[in-house]
């Protein structure tokens, strides 16, 4: 692959509430690029988790259910307010993956490395689309 061939993915790291994600909107409108936010990825896996295991406790099961699924992102299919598609296993999840019960336990499977390796592997898939902006704590 040579340079001129590359993916251009932008990456836009920092803690949370930074304001990375309006940032990352904006830059990704401006340029006509996918806008990218990877907390959905965690927000993905915890659904699952919550609907296969009814909780988020036990690491290597977790961790398993996450190896084995599929989470995909996409440009928004309507206008409903959505920026993404956001699907697991080809189901559309975009509005699931906002309620209370994923906000609560997000952050516990996000701490769970294994999660973390097999997210951000899928995370490096598809930002090989390239023309993307990417949001999302230590993803650069
Ligand atoms: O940004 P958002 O609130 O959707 O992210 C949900 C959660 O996913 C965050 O609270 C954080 O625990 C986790 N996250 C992460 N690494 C990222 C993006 C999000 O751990 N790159």
């Amino acid at each position: 692959m040579t340079e001129s061939e590359k993916p251009l993915v932008i990456a836009i790291d920092g803690p949370a509430a930074s304001g990375k994600s309006t940032l990352a909107e904006l830059i990704a409108a401006q340029l006509g690029f996918f806008f990218f936010d990877t907390g959905v990825m965690y927000r993905a896996a915890t659904l699952a988790a919550l609907r296969a295991l009814g909780d988020v406790e036990d690491e290597e099961s977790v961790t398993r259910l996450t190896e084995n699924s599929c989470v995909d992102v996409q440009p928004p299919s309507c206008g409903d307010g959505r920026v993404m598609d956001v699907l697991l296993n080809g189901e559309d999840v975009t509005w699931q993956i906002r309620s209370p019960e994923v906000e609560q336990h997000v952050s516990k499977v996000s701490a769970y490395a294994g999660v973390r390796k097999a997210l951000t592997d899928q995370q490096r898939q598809i930002g090989l689309r390239g023309n993307m902006v990417m949001a999302g704590r230590d993803i650069g």
